[in-house]
């Protein structure tokens, strides 16, 4: 199976790449659970060299609900949750890394914000619980 480079994968996630090679790469995030953790660790070095905005962990979270099948298959369940588990923890000790940087650069804007660690813990909850109601957590 050939990999997508991180150049595509940039490119893909800046939405610069044509038609053809965005549903390549699509598909292929889509199958290897190593390339959709390259992806969001690519998101998240994106994301991060930008200004820290309020929107920044909202657009996490669409990703990976953007890329988490509805109804997980058998095939994929438990091997694809993971990914997504340990995708998350990385996100969240991302999160306090940059909240511990920024407070000491300017601790009273930062403090103004809400912790982005707890919006996301909130957000994964809420969107589990949903997806358990839904049965998809249950293999
Ligand atoms: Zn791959």
């Amino acid at each position: 199976m050939i990999h997508v480079t991180e150049e595509k994968m940039f490119a893909y996630i800046e939405d610069e790449l044509p038609e053809d090679d965005r549903l390549l790469v699509e598909g292929h995030i889509d199958k290897c659970s190593q390339c959709f953790d390259s992806y969001l660790d690519a998101v998240d070095r994106l994301n991060t060299s930008y200004e820290l905005s309020p929107s920044f962990t909202d657009d996490i979270i669409d990703v990976i609900k953007e890329h988490t099948p509805k109804k997980a298959g058998k095939a994929r369940g438990t091997l694809f949750n993971y990914a997504i588990a340990s995708s998350m923890t990385l996100l969240l000790m991302g999160s306090g890394v940059f909240q511990y940087v920024f407070s000491t650069f300017d601790d009273q804007q930062f403090q103004e914000q809400p912790s982005i660690t707890e919006k996301l813990l909130n957000e994964t909850d809420r969107w589990r619980n949903d997806d358990q109601r839904g049965g998809v957590w249950h293999e």
